[in-house]
């Protein structure tokens, strides 16, 4: 038996039935997987979060068809496995919770945030305890139990994004998790929640599941990270656009991490971070296909391409904030760099000239913010909405001779907004109109992949 330690994350499309998570589970014993992370069944979290929606619009109607989807999903698994009464019990309690808090956000008319991550917490809930018997029904080496990673991913309180504690969270997983370190247990977990001090449940913002199995990673000390996924690894960009992308069998950190900064959805942001800081070995293969090779993640590797894939990230607004004060004076970047911190809102990338700034943000951070109104009494501010952030990602590609123009000569009759090079070695991005931006990928996986 291998006597690495190894945490291995299954997301949504690897529990996505009876088939899928028989499937992971098989994967995670042929690997001794010493803890589990899992992520709620495929589908189950954005159904939570229309529950909420309808329920705060008092639609009840609504809410009712939602839980019945939601209900049922659970249901047929547990139909189709022959759950005991008592998983069966257990199922039905958690449903029991979400209908409670759904009625609630009902007669309130209001969905509080704790009240939101409370609810969108039990898609992971539930997926971990249905997944934890199918676990004990096919380890043969080690006992499956469930374990509630709210007693070890200690968070602040920023509902929906909360920031987890590494320190408290590396302190709580070395307090909790021994047994399924040295001891003959394997824990079932879930992914994407936490848990603040004083015991609130808290949620690490979408597609968190892979972040929380790195934090775990680290917390234990394993030595590697397993996130398995519906694709066999990485790609030099994602196979829904190019169908004809290629599986990268490796990829550096920081290549990997500026891929998934800039809209790969594979890997979470944040994924890299406390794997690379802890020195813990990230691979990323498909449950569906476990006998592939796979993508490993290397601080170093065999080759450094100038391109070695590309990423898009959609939904991108343009900000060009404008004010003749800037010219020859100082101190307007930092006022309205304050104004963007004020809103906790992040920038995704920016340029500068004499008398304006142009930067990029989600589209989604504008919807409810009046971060516009304030931006406007310190200078004139001009939106542009559905854009999408196009980039290459490689190595040497701030300073590599006529990259640039056969970037350009490749994208003909594409109209490019803003473009960003020379921060990163490893990084190369511009702006297009959101329509434009599949062709645009396309066109450039033609140019520089074939
Ligand atoms: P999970 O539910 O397992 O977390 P996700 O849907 O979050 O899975 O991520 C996997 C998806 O990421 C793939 O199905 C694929 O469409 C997408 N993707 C985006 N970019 C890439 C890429 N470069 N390589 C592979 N997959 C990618
Ligand atoms: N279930 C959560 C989501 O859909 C977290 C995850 O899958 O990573 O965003
Ligand atoms: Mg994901």
């Amino acid at each position: 038996m291998s006597s690495k330690i190894i945490v291995a994350k299954f997301g949504g499309s690897s529990m996505a039935d009876l088939t899928a998570m028989k499937r992971s589970a098989t994967v995670s014993s042929d690997q001794h997987a010493n803890v589990v992370v899992v992520s709620a069944v495929y589908g189950v979290t954005n159904l939570l979060i229309s529950l909420a929606q309808n329920a705060t619009k008092h639609d009840w109607e609504n809410v009712e068809q939602v839980y019945n989807e939601i209900e049922n999903k659970h249901f047929s698994i547990l139909e189709e496995m022959k759950a005991s009464d008592e998983l069966q019990e257990s199922v039905k309690a958690l449903l029991s919770e979400a209908k409670t808090l759904a009625r609630g956000m009902f007669l309130l008319k209001e969905c509080s945030e704790k009240a939101y991550d409370s609810l969108v917490s039990l898609g992971e809930r539930l997926s971990s305890t249905i997944f934890t018997e199918v676990v004990k029904g096919i380890y043969t080496t080690k006992k499956a139990q469930w374990f509630d990673i709210r007693r070890v991913m200690r968070t602040n309180d920023e509902y929906g994004k909360a920031t987890p504690q590494i320190e408290e969270v590396e302190k709580l997983c070395n307090k909790y998790m021994i047994d399924c370190k040295y001891g003959d247990s394997v824990y079932v977990t879930q992914g994407f929640i936490g848990s603040t001090l004083d015991g609130m449940t808290t949620t690490l913002g979408r597609g968190g599941s892979d972040y929380s199995a790195a934090l775990i990673a680290e917390g234990i000390g394993a030595d590697i990270l397993q996130i398995w996924t519906d694709v066999a690894g990485i790609a030099t960009t994602d196979p829904r656009i190019v169908p004809q992308a290629k599986l990268l069998n490796e990829i550096t950190y920081s290549e990997a991490a500026e891929l998934a900064t800039f809209g790969a959805k594979i890997l979470h942001p944040t994924t890299l971070t406390p794997a690379l800081r802890s020195n813990v070995q990230v691979f990323v293969g498909s449950s569906y296909e476990p006998n592939e090779p796979g993508t490993w993640i290397k601080t170093k590797t065999e080759s450094t391409p100038l391109v070695r894939a590309m990423a898009l990230r959609k939904g991108q607004s343009l900000l060009t904030l404008s004010t003749p004060k800037m010219l020859h004076s100082h101190g307007f970047l930092f006022e309205i760099f304050k104004v963007f911190n004020d809103y906790k809102i992040s920038i995704d990338s920016i340029t500068t000239s004499e008398i304006s700034v142009a930067v990029t943000l989600d589209d989604s951070t504008l919807l409810n913010s009046k971060i516009i109104e304030t931006l406007g009494t310190l200078c004139d501010v001009k939106v542009e909405e559905g854009l999408s952030l196009v980039s290459l990602i490689g190595n040497d590609i701030n300073h590599t001779p006529k990259l640039a123009a056969k970037i350009f000569n490749s994208l003909d009759n594409i109209n490019v907004r803003m473009i960003c090079l020379g921060a990163s070695k490893h990084n190369f991005c511009f702006l297009v109109k959101e329509a434009q931006a599949n062709e645009c990928i396309e066109k450039l996986h033609k140019e520089f992949i074939g």
